[in-house]
């Protein structure tokens, strides 16, 4: 069987790497020129490091993120006061990884030669034909991890198209190591939010928030930041003195409209944002796209030679479609109430927070982490 993946991000890497391993021939068109090491920080869960080990790779990505870091997480205030704290059991199998290590360790997983970069796909048809600038190629299954502006996607019925979500996100990484004081999580002001968790070897991954009009932009991003979240508690102020400006980037917030009404067509199938792009609320879209290179993986080549591929891509579908869809709409409105503008609506959400008792939270966690492999 050949397998032809459409996109060489963290769901169409980890797909590729686990299909190899397995012994599937598989291709990997990717149309920028090189491989990447830009991008931040990245949270990855109990779920994301299960479908690791699922595709063997789970030891080099506990090795890349170290043993964790035993933090009090939760939200607070601006002013650095408590509204909920989750207890660190309930964040113990969380790690932090940058995102340009992460996929390195994807890519040193394949065979040299994997990855055709700089092969931009035009169309992609139901019989597993893959058109490009220049040419075509045939594969048994295609997988469309194209990422959430998906090309494959948009030629499908029912796509329904991305939306703003109605806030913009800032990220960065600190140049040197910073300290966190033994807390790390999220702070809620109105319509702003910051967040912070630390890398293994110390420097700290930050990410800022705010509700804003799409497509806004300013000439230097660190500064529109720091004049965001002047007078919030530390350490928010030491971690933008810590990040160079280069090192913070700016994107407008989008998920998909609605669920697909089908992950599969022909011998396609839709894989990680391209096929269920989600707002960052939850953290859960790369352990997302990880979760179905693990089942698609287990189902066409797993222990053997895997299941007849109309078969494995039906199951595909309807294995990963509920949850996906589920853990999307969570997300949505986990955005929706932490990005809470007016004062009554702000002042009932932190009341609600404050009441909430941590275990409510570290039970929620602990019900997206505790996935499995599901029996095909
Ligand atoms: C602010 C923010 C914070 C986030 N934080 C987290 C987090 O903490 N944890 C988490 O799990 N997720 C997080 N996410 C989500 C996560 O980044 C994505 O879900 C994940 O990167 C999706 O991976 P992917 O492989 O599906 O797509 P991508 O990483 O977008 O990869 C798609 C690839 O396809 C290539 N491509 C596109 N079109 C074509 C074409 N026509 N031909 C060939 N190649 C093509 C692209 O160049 C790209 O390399 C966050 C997202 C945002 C916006």
């Amino acid at each position: 069987m050949h397998v032809i993946v459409v996109g060489a991000g963290i769901g169409g890497l980890a797909t590729a790497a686990g299909l190899q391993r397995a012994g599937t021939r598989v291709t990997v068109l990717e149309r920028a020129p090189g491989a990447r090491v830009v991008g931040s920080g990245l949270s990855l869960f109990g779920n994301g490091l299960t479908a690791l080990d699922v595709l063997g790779l789970g030891d080099a990505a506990r090795a890349a993120t170290g043993p964790g870091h035993r933090l009090l997480a939760g939200q607070r205030r601006p002013d650095g006061s408590w509204l909920s704290r989750t207890p660190p059991d309930a964040v113990r199998r969380l790690r932090v990884v940058h995102r340009a290590d992460l996929h390195r360790l994807l890519e040193d997983a394949l065979a040299p030669g994997t990855v055709h970069w700089g092969c931009e796909v035009t169309g992609v048809d139901d019989d597993g034909t893959v058109r490009l600038r220049d040419g075509a190629e045939r594969a048994d299954v295609v997988v469309a991890a194209d990422g959430i502006r998906s090309r494959v996607r948009a030629g499908w019925p029912g796509d329904p198209g991305l939306r703003y979500a109605g806030y913009t996100a800032w990220r960065g990484v600190t140049a040197v190591p910073v300290d966190l004081r033994g807390a790390a999580g999220e702070t809620w002001g109105r319509g702003l939010r910051f967040g912070m968790a630390p890398l293994a070897d110390g420097r700290v991954y930050w990410f800022a928030v705010a509700s804003a009009p799409a497509g806004g932009r300013a000439d230097d991003e660190h500064a529109a930041v720091a004049h965001l979240f002047a007078g919030w508690h530390e350490p928010v102020g030491e971690l933008l003195a810590a990040t160079r400006p280069a090192d913070v980037s700016r994107s407008d917030v989008h998920d998909l409209a609605g669920p697909m009404p089908s992950l599969r067509r022909g011998r396609v199938v839709l894989l990680g944002d391209a096929a269920h792009a989600m707002t960052p609320d939850l953290g859960q879209g790369a352990n997302q796209a990880l979760e179905d290179a693990a089942t698609l993986t287990a189902l066409l080549s797993g222990g053997g030679p895997g299941l007849d591929p109309d078969e494995a891509l039906d199951r595909y579908d309807r294995l990963r479609r509920p949850r996906v869809r589920r853990i999307a709409r969570r997300a949505r409105a986990v955005g929706r109430v932490a990005q809470a503008r007016g004062s009554v609506t702000s002042r009932v959400r932190d009341t609600v927070l404050r009441l909430t008792p941590p275990s409510a939270a570290g039970r929620q966690l602990a019900a997206v982490e505790a996935w499995a492999l599901p029996h095909a």
